[in-house]
C-alpha cells in the first residue's frame, strides 16, 4: 500500500530557506522576497534578498 504523504510543496523550513544577500536575513515566506537571476558562463546563478531595498542595495554596489 502506498502512503500518500509526499508533499511536494512550497514548503519552506528554516534549514533549506535561502538567506537575504544584503543582510543575511533567513527568508521565510517573505511576501517581498526578491529573487535575482542571471546566466553566468553557461551556469544559472541567482541570489535572493529579503525585500526590495536589500536588492537595490546590493544592485548600487555592484560595478556594472
Ligand atoms: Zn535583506
Amino acid at each position: 500500500m502506498i502512503d500518500p504523504t509526499s508533499d511536494i510543496g512550497e514548503d519552506v523550513d528554516e534549514s533549506t530557506a535561502p538567506t537575504c544577500h544584503t543582510c543575511g536575513k533567513k527568508i521565510m515566506q517573505e511576501p517581498n522576497h526578491r529573487v535575482v537571476s542571471w546566466v553566468d558562463e553557461g551556469a544559472v546563478e541567482h541570489l535572493h534578498f529579503c525585500d526590495g531595498e536589500c536588492r537595490e542595495d546590493w544592485s548600487g554596489r555592484r560595478p556594472r
